[in-house]
């Protein structure tokens, strides 16, 4: 492809996502087709990174003037940056193509969720009609998409529960690094009786619970409770204030109401299609891993497919999908975060049909939520639009 030359803003490039989107684009060669603008909220007139080409110093990131000079903006910097400046930057005529990793502006009418393996056509479609707002979609969501939108795209699903298991990485950079003195603290605190051999496992233990229930307010800053050696069975916002505890709904945080929310949207179906949404929902629960964002799903099929079928299907659907034989030997081997952390492969295994019936399916996906649910959605966008 040739060089666009096209001035492209990279705000929030040196956040968790954003390293691995900036990583990315080297690796693509992304750097070669375009003119890279450096922004920061912390270090206006600061050295740009290696990849910068005349615009050396990092520019401010809320100064519109600089912002509206973008052909192209791709912000990971997060929902309150969005929040603080999509809008006056839309009203002050700017017209460039908005490409964002945060939530903010997802569910909005003119915005697309991108994530051109599953939804290409939906993609083409609003980029005719001139869309210019393009947002890379929920971590798990994007992830179980690239593993099981097969079923999907062949009408299959009539529900889908998802139980999630998330990484501290989720939240960002600073959420894996409090993962980390937590587990530095904990271990701190028995090195010794580790060390000994004969040492009561009950001991370890007791220690373990005390130091873990006795974290400072800075050990817990950004989960709020430990995550070292624990799980925090509530991630986000509760979004159903409000409601009558016998709605659907109600005690629903907002990580699992972007589950259907966001499915929905990607596939192009729903009240805004004029067409039925395919109900999802379940659990999602933060785990002390570093990397990877896991999730168990159970289906209600449309109607019984043999399991070779559904196999087939969804090893068939895009290069990054692999289908994991529902062996012991393979599980352990090839569905963990750290088989899965750093590349792009979408492992989606323990497929079986349940004890509810044979139109209930299990499988179990993971994916390194930075690359499919987050940082490669971006980057496809940005060449999509280079090509466009
Ligand atoms: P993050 O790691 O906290 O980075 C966001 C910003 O925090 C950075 O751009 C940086 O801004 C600032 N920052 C402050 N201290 C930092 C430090 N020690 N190291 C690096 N950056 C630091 O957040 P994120 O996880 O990348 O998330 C960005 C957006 O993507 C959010 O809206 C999030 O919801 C969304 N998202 C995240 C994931 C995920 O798995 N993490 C997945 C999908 C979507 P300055 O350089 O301007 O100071």
């Amino acid at each position: 492809m040739a060089k666009t030359g096209k001035l492209v803003g990279l705000v929030g490039w040196r956040g968790m996502v954003g390293s691995v989107l900036m990583e990315r684009m080297l690796a693509e060669g992304d750097f070669d087709l375009i003119e890279p603008v450096f922004f920061s909220t912390s270090n206006a007139g600061g050295q740009a990174p290696a990849m910068a080409k005349n615009e050396t110093r990092l520019k401010d990131a809320h100064d519109l003037a600089a912002l509206s000079h973008c052909d192209i903006i791709i912000t990971a910097q997060g929902g309150d940056y969005t929040s603080a400046v999509f809008q006056p930057l839309r009203q002050s005529g700017w017209k460039g193509h908005w490409i964002d990793a945060a939530s903010t502006l997802r569910m909005a009418p003119d915005a697309v969720i991108v994530l051109d393996p599953v939804n290409l056509p939906v993609i083409q479609d609003a980029l005719t009609k001139g869309g210019k707002n393009w947002i890379g979609g929920n971590c798990t969501v994007s992830c179980m998409l690239m593993g099981v939108g097969a079923l999907y795209k062949a009408g299959l699903v009539e529900w889908m529960s998802t139980q999630t298991y998330q990484a501290a990485s989720g939240g960002g950079a600073q959420h894996m690094r409090e993962l980390l003195t937590q587990f530095g603290t904990l271990h701190a605190e028995v090195r010794a009786l580790l060390d000994d051999p004969h040492s009561a496992i009950l001991e370890i233990d007791r220690r373990i619970s005390s130091a873990q229930r006795g974290f400072s307010s800075d050990e817990t800053a950004h989960f709020g409770v430990p995550l070292g050696g624990s799980l925090i069975p509530w991630i986000d916002k509760d979004l159903g204030l409000g409601k009558s505890s016998d709605e659907p709904g109600w005690g629903t945080s907002r990580e699992e109401w972007k589950g259907m929310a966001e499915t929905n949207k990607i596939l192009g179906q729903g009240e805004a299609y004029g067409t039925a949404a395919v109900p999802v929902d379940g659990f999602c629960v933060r785990v002390g891993t570093m990397r990877c964002h896991s999730q168990a799903l159970t289906f209600k099929l449309k109607k019984d497919v043999p399991l070779a079928d559904v196999e087939a299907m969804i090893a068939a659907d895009n290069p990054w999908a692999k289908v994991v034989p529902n062996t012991r030997e393979d599980t352990v081997r090839d569905l963990t975060p750290v088989a899965v952390t750093g590349t792009m492969t979408i492992p989606v295994g323990r497929i079986r049909k349940m004890a509810m019936g044979p139109q209930y399916l299990g499988a179990y996906t993971i994916g390194d939520q930075l690359l499919w649910g987050a940082a490669e959605p971006l980057r496809r966008t940005l060449r999509i639009l280079l090509e466009h």
